[in-house]
C-alpha cells in the first residue's frame, strides 16, 4: 500500500505515532500526481513547492504534539476558492491570471488546521456545468474510464480524490456540483446546509445556492473535513450562527430506528436501470441493518430544474457583472472606448455556457419579465422547500439516486445543454431548499462505472446524513475499490 492510497484518518494515526512524516506523505502524493496527472488532468494549478513548505511546518507541529486530524494532510482545492498568492481561475479565461490577495475563510481554517495544499482543482467555468468540459483549461477525465467525464462542476476535486492525487479535497455545490461528481468518480461528497460553511472567498455563482463542501475516500474523512471548515463567520452574513456538533460522534455504525424516506418521484423514466437496482439494493441493506423505510412524495420537485435555471442564471448574471476588464484578470488590448473595452473583454473572456447563463439571467430579470419568470420561480422554490418540510415530519433522511446515469462519455452532451442540465435532476431540489446532502458509492454498473447513493436531511442535520452513510459504508465495500490507472 502506498501512502497516497490511505485516508486522512489513517494517515493522521500514522503521523501522530511518528511512523511517517508529512513530508513523506506529501512526497508520495506529489509522486502520484506526476504519474497520472497527464491522463486525468484534475488540476489547473499545482503547488508542489508550497506543499512541501507546508508539510515541513506540519511536521514541526507534529513534533510538538499539537496536531489535529488534518495536520500534514495533502488536499486539493477547487479553483474558485480564493488562495492568497496562488492563482484562482474559476476555470475561466477571464480570471486566468487572477491571484487573490486574501484567503477564503475555509482556506484560513485549513491552514490553521495544518493542512497541505497540493493544487487547485479543475472545474467547469464559474461552476456552470456537469462534466468539467466547460473548463477553459480543458476537461478532466474520469479515473474509472478516461473516455468519460468525471462529473461537474467540481470534476477536478472528485477525480483527484478517486485517482489518489490528493487525500481529500474541497468543492462547491450550487445545484449538485459536489454530489454528482462524487457519484461519477466513486467517492464521498457532502453539500452542507446552506449557511453551515462560510462563503467568504468563494467566487460567487448563485449566492442563494452556493455552498462549499468536502470530497473524500470515506465517510469519516468527509466528517473530519466538514468539521474543519464549518462555523459562523462575520464576513459572510449568510453563515449561520449555529453550533457545530462533533460530527465524528455520528459515526456509530448503528442505524436502528432511523426512518428513511424514499421519494416516489425518483423512480421514473430516465433513471438508468442499473442505477435503480443499485439504489434499491442499498435501501435493502439499510433495512436489514434495522432502518425503517416509508414512501414519501416531493410533488413540486418536477419543477425544480426549471426554477433553478431561472434563479441560478439570474444571480449569476448579476454576480458576473464585476468581470469587466477593469478590476480582475483578463482585459482586451486595443484603442477602445469604455463600452468597446467591456465588449472586447467579456466576449472572448467568457465561454459559451457562461454567456448562455448571463443572457438567460439578464432576460429573466429584465423589466416586464421579472414577475413572469424570476418572481414566479422564487414562489415555486418555496413550494419545493415546503415539500421537504412535510417529508421530514415523516422520516429522518431521504434516500435517492445522486445522478440518473453513471458517468457519460466526453463530448456526449456538449451540444445539448438541456440533456446536460438533466444530470442534476436529483440534486437540484436540495439546493433550492438549502438542505444538506451527501453522495457515497453504492455500486458499479457492468462497465465498472461507479454509482452514487444520495442522502438528504433537514437543515443542520448533517449528523443524520453521516450516521446513515457511515452505517451503509461499514456494511459495503464499494468505497474500497480503486480505478486501474
Ligand atoms: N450542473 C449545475 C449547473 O450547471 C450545477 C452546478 C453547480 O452546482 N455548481 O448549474
Amino acid at each position: 500500500m502506498e501512502l497516497y492510497q490511505l485516508t486522512a484518518y489513517q494517515l493522521h494515526e500514522m503521523l501522530r505515532r511518528k511512523e511517517v512524516t508529512s513530508r513523506e506523505v506529501t512526497g508520495s502524493v506529489l509522486k502520484r500526481i506526476a504519474q497520472v496527472e497527464d491522463r486525468v488532468h484534475a488540476y489547473i494549478t499545482r503547488t508542489p513547492d508550497l506543499a512541501m513548505e507546508q508539510a515541513a511546518l506540519a511536521d514541526r507541529r507534529l513534533q510538538k504534539g499539537n496536531a489535529g486530524p488534518l495536520t500534514g494532510i495533502p488536499l486539493a482545492i477547487k479553483d474558485l476558492i480564493c488562495t492568497r498568492g496562488v492563482r484562482t481561475t474559476c476555470g475561466s479565461h477571464i480570471l486566468e491570471n487572477f491571484i487573490p490577495t486574501y484567503d477564503a475563510t475555509v482556506i484560513e481554517k485549513l491552514k490553521d488546521a495544518g493542512a497541505v495544499l497540493v493544487g487547485k482543482a479543475n472545474m467547469d467555468e464559474f461552476a456552470m456545468g456537469s462534466s468539467t468540459e466547460n473548463s477553459f483549461f480543458g476537461p478532466t477525465r474520469n479515473p474509472w474510464d478516461l473516455e468519460r467525464i468525471p462529473g461537474g462542476s467540481s470534476g477536478g476535486s472528485a477525480a483527484a480524490v478517486a485517482a489518489d492525487e490528493c487525500i481529500a479535497s474541497l468543492g462547491s455545490d450550487t445545484g449538485g456540483s459536489i454530489r454528482q461528481p462524487a457519484s461519477c468518480c466513486g467517492v464521498v461528497g457532502i453539500k452542507p446546509t446552506y449557511g453551515r460553511v462560510s462563503r467568504y472567498g468563494l467566487v460567487a455563482f448563485a449566492s442563494s445556492l452556493d455552498q462549499i463542501g468536502p470530497f473524500s475516500k470515506d465517510v469519516r474523512d468527509a466528517a473530519l473535513l466538514l468539521q474543519a471548515i464549518c462555523g459562523h463567520d462575520n464576513r459572510d452574513s449568510t453563515a449561520a450562527d449555529v453550533p457545530c456538533p462533533d460530527f465524528t460522534k455520528a459515526l456509530i455504525d448503528n442505524i436502528r430506528g432511523m426512518v428513511l424516506g424514499i421519494p416516489r418521484e425518483c423512480f421514473r423514466e430516465g433513471l438508468d436501470p442499473e442505477v435503480e437496482s443499485a439504489i434499491r439494493e442499498a435501501i435493502r441493506t439499510l433495512e436489514k441493518l434495522g432502518a425503517k423505510t416509508v414512501e414519501v412524495s416531493l410533488p413540486h420537485s418536477e419543477y425544480a430544474l426549471a426554477v433553478y435555471y431561472l434563479i441560478a442564471p439570474a444571480e449569476a448574471s448579476s454576480n458576473l457583472a464585476r468581470y469587466d476588464g477593469v478590476k480582475y484578470g483578463f482585459r482586451a488590448k486595443g484603442n477602445f472606448d469604455l463600452m468597446e473595452m467591456y465588449q472586447e473583454t467579456r466576449s472572448p473572456g467568457f465561454g459559451a455556457e457562461v454567456k448562455r447563463r448571463i443572457m438567460l439571467g439578464t432576460y429573466a430579470l429584465s423589466a416586464g419579465y421579472y414577475e413572469a419568470y424570476y418572481r414566479k420561480a422564487a414562489q415555486v422554490r418555496t413550494l419545493v422547500r415546503q415539500d421537504f418540510e412535510k417529508t421530514f415530519n415523516q422520516c429522518d433522511v431521504l434516500l435517492m439516486p445522486t445522478s440518473p446515469t453513471p458517468a457519460f462519455k466526453l463530448g456526449e452532451k456538449v451540444d445539448d445543454p438541456l440533456q446536460m442540465y438533466l444530470s442534476d435532476i436529483f440534486t437540484i431540489p436540495c439546493n433550492l431548499a438549502g438542505l444538506p446532502g451527501l453522495s457515497l458509492p453504492c455500486g458499479f454498473n457492468k462497465q465498472g462505472l461507479p454509482i452514487g447513493l444520495q442522502i438528504l436531511a433537514d437543515h443542520f442535520q448533517e449528523e443524520k446524513l453521516l450516521r446513515a452513510a457511515y452505517a451503509y459504508e461499514q456494511n459495503s465495500e464499494y468505497h474500497l475499490r480503486k480505478p486501474a490507472l
